[in-house]
């Protein structure tokens, strides 16, 4: 594998390590799709953690104006999800710190921990494992514009695109890997459920709080 693996290496290490799914999965929230994604069933063999993370940093060293600053370059994670990929590129990247940001609930705002604050002008590559609706990410950029920091570049493993995932202006985004699911609203509309392919539930309650969104933005 080269040392910024393909697309098409990502989504095979993806499937081989079982982060990657295709199939009939239906969400906590009640929505059907062709694609399930948990980035952590990779994430669990430093190897595949390496590859992915490595891949990730050399997409990140190419823009230069971020490579002049890595020293100094804080990683900060809009999820604990996100963790491994963020310690991963710093690691790689050999920046300065990470940490990264909580949410209790739908309805908590977003959190560092106690005692922990960016410093005014502090540069940050904002990342996490998946940027799907983008809400969280959202949040977590404006979490620490609020305080001073500047956001540099996005970087997730996998870009999913919804309707609605939003957008992050001339901000850069680097990801590894691109991928398009299908989503039903429900089971009346679901071409598998019409097909009688076996049905599996999956989601956590991050991501069924980002379809809800996608729901409640314009029903499918
Ligand atoms: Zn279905």
């Amino acid at each position: 594998m080269e040392l910024v693996p393909t697309q098409d290496e990502v989504l095979a290490l993806l499937r081989e390590t079982g982060a990657l799914q295709n199939g009939h999965f239906e969400c906590l929230n009640g929505l059907h799709t062709d694609i399930n994604l948990e980035t952590a069933l990779a994430m669990r063999y430093h190897r595949s953690a390496k590859t992915l993370s490595v891949g990730l940093s050399r997409k990140l060293r190419a823009n230069s104006e971020l490579r002049a600053l890595i020293p100094e370059l804080s990683i900060v994670s809009a999820t604990p999800a996100g963790l491994p990929v963020a310690y991963g590129l710093c690691e790689a990247l050999r920046a300065g710190q990470v940490y990264w940001a909580e949410k209790d609930g739908r309805d908590v705002p977003m959190r560092f921990r106690q005692f922990l604050e960016p410093v005014a002008g502090e540069k940050v590559v904002l990342v996490d494992d998946l940027l799907r609706s983008g809400m969280l990410l959202t949040e977590a950029r404006q979490l620490l514009e609020a305080r001073g920091a500047q956001v540099m570049a996005l970087a997730v493993l996998v870009y999913q695109p919804t309707p609605q995932t939003r957008g992050f202006g001339s901000l850069p985004l680097y990801y590894l890997a691109k991928l398009d699911a299908t989503y039903y609203a429900d089971a009346g509309s679901c071409e598998f459920c019409r097909r009688h392919v076996p049905l599996h539930q999956v989601g956590m309650a991050r991501h069924v709080q980002e379809h809800e969104e996608l729901v409640t933005a314009s029903p499918l």
